[in-house]
Parts: C-alpha cells; sequence; structure tokens
C-alpha cells in the first residue's frame, strides 16, 4: 500500500466540554472548533459521554469530524508500601455500537461512585469547619461534580486565595478532606474499553509516576497484555523531551499514537484549542488517520 503523505490539516482530539470538567458546552466547543477550522475533534469527557451525545448532532450538521472519546480515572497496583497511588487516566476513543451500551451502563456505576465521593468530601470539609453544602458544588458542575468544582467554592467563601491553595489545603489526594474514591482498576478501564469496541490509549503519561523508561516498560507490558493499544504522545504538559521519549516507545511496543491538547476552556487557560500551550501541540489529520488504521489491523488479525 501507497503510504499517503501526512496531510497538514489541524485536529484535537482530547478536550473536555462542560459536562465533566471544561467550561464550553459541546455547542460551544463545536462552534469555537469550527472557527479555528479544526479538521475532527475528539470529545474526552471524564468519565462521561453525555458532551459527544450532544456535540454530535451539531458537528453532523457543521459538517465537523467529530470522534468519540471518554477518559477515565482509574487506580493502578498499589505500590509496595501500601500508600495510595495516584490516578492514571486512560483514553477510550471510537466507542461505538453495538458494544458501547453495557460500557455506558458501567460507566453509569463509575458516577455513582463520583457522588458517593462527593457526599464524603462535604462532610469531610463540614467537620473541618468549612461551611459547604453540596447543592452549592452542584451549582457549578452541573453535569458531573468534581472537586475543581469544590475549590471554586472555597475560593468564593474566602477560605482559600487560590485554586491550589484549595487543593494543597483541603482537597489534593494527600491534604486534609481527602476521600478515596472507588475508582475501577487500570487494567479493567483497559478492558472495558476494548469490550465496549474502543481503543484505550495511556493519557499524558508524563504523569505517571514511573518517569524512567524501565518502569515505564514495565507498565506498559503490563497494559499491552490488558489489551493497550495506544499511547498520548502528543499533549500539552509534554515537553519535547517527553515527547521524544513516548514516541520511541510508541514504535518498540508497535502501540498506536494518539495526541491533544486536554482543552478545558477557562478552566485551564494556558491551554488553547487546537494548540496547546504556546503552541506546544499540533496534531496533523495523519494521526487520526493512523488511528484508524491501527484499529482496522488489529480487527482484522
Ligand atoms: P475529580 O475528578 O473530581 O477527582 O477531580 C480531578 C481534577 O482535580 C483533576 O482533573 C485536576 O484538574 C484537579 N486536581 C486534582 N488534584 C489536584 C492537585 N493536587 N492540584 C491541582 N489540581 C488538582
Ligand atoms: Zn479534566
Ligand atoms: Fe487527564
Ligand atoms: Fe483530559
Amino acid at each position: 500500500m501507497r503510504r499517503m503523505p501526512y496531510r497538514k490539516l489541524m485536529i484535537d482530539l482530547h478536550t473536555h466540554t462542560d459536562r465533566s470538567d471544561g467550561t464550553a458546552s459541546p455547542a460551544q466547543l463545536v462552534r469555537e472548533a469550527q472557527t479555528l477550522g479544526l479538521e475532527a475533534l475528539g470529545i474526552t469527557d471524564h468519565d462521561t459521554l453525555e458532551g459527544y451525545d450532544t456535540a454530535a448532532p451539531l458537528a453532523a450538521e457543521a459538517g465537523l469530524e467529530l470522534i468519540c472519546g471518554i477518559e477515565l480515572s482509574t487506580r493502578p497496583e498499589k505500590p509496595a508500601d501500601g500508600s495510595r497511588p495516584p490516578s492514571v487516566h486512560l483514553l477510550g476513543y471510537f466507542l461505538q455500537e453495538p458494544a458501547a451500551p453495557q460500557f455506558r451502563e458501567w460507566i453509569r456505576g463509575h458516577q455513582e461512585s463520583r457522588r458517593e465521593r462527593n457526599r464524603k468530601l462535604i462532610a469531610k470539609l463540614n467537620s473541618l469547619g468549612v461551611e459547604i453544602t453540596l447543592e452549592e458544588v452542584q451549582v457549578l458542575g452541573k453535569h458531573l461534580t468534581g472537586r475543581p468544582h469544590f475549590a471554586k467554592i472555597l475560593l468564593k467563601k474566602g477560605y482559600v486565595k487560590t485554586n491550589q491553595e484549595a487543593f494543597d489545603r483541603y482537597l489534593a489526594d494527600n491534604a486534609s478532606a481527602s476521600v478515596e474514591r472507588d475508582e475501577p482498576e487500570l487494567v479493567e478501564g483497559v478492558r472495558k474499553i476494548r469490550e465496549g469496541g474502543g481503543m484505550p490509549s495511556l493519557a499524558h503519561p508524563v504523569r505517571l509516576p514511573q518517569r524512567d523508561r524501565a518502569s515505564l516498560e514495565k507498565l506498559l507490558v503490563q497494559l499491552i497484555d490488558n489489551g493497550l493499544q495506544a499511547i498520548e504522545v502528543y499533549h500539552s504538559e509534554h515537553a519535547p523531551e517527553d515527547t521524544a521519549l513516548y514516541r520511541e516507545l510508541a514504535a518498540q511496543f508497535n502501540l498506536i499514537e494518539t495526541g491533544g491538547t486536554d482543552y478545558h476552556g477557562d478552566n485551564k487557560p494556558a491551554i488553547h484549542l487546537g494548540t496547546g500551550k504556546g503552541n506546544n501541540v499540533q496534531t496533523p489529520y495523519g494521526l487520526l488517520e493512523n488511528m484508524r488504521r491501527g484499529v482496522a489491523a488489529v480487527a482484522a488479525r
């Protein structure tokens, strides 16, 4: 087969709407993508497909290619010292019918564990003398309430001076009000995305505690055994040397490369749709074509 050179059209396959913790509604995000001239847009909200579902008819009308995605928070294996490891984010692309109904059912259970966590978080904050109610937080997180919404209320009420202080003092995994959420295991997440007809990709590997090549290789081997197909090579938090390393690992393990900005609208104002932080991410349409080819090759095997 003749290899087509990468077309220069730009895409963004990692974005969040206000159905999770972004600020743009699905309609606004579609419009922003169109204004920017993006050739394809992937919506990857945390733990929900609602943003994608709402955007799909609007994108179709606008002639914008929309990719169905999700970003799952998962729990890796506990380290030997028994400490609580930070969540690992997994992207799932091309989730589709007919396998998706079971997947949707599964993420609904996952959302319930978040609501449970939010109730406990309110109780813990109250016990620390912070006067805050679930209703107040839910007004901000209309669709899916998360810790960033808690941070906004803490800031508004003057308990902290910055968003980061809200996390450092109260909300971070090791902070005073921290509540452990019942997240699916990392390998279970990989398997569920595959069973849902999707392509699992290890999100922004730069945030993993595994920073050296040997421990990354070890993790990748284990995840590939469970069905991992891709790795997010391009991301607005990746320095050029990170990107270079993840490209090498993708080639070494025959993983499909994915990428995107992780656009969150005004919640992360430094990250711009389509271009990342100071133009540090620009993914061409060919990346999406490669992803499709990679998935098709596996299906044909
Ligand atoms: P949640 O999904 O409700 O647990 O919230 C997770 C989000 O909170 C992440 O996507 C970050 O935006 C934010 N977050 C979590 N931990 C921290 C932290 N230590 N510092 C700043 N932001 C954080
Ligand atoms: Zn997010
Ligand atoms: Fe993430
Ligand atoms: Fe993200």
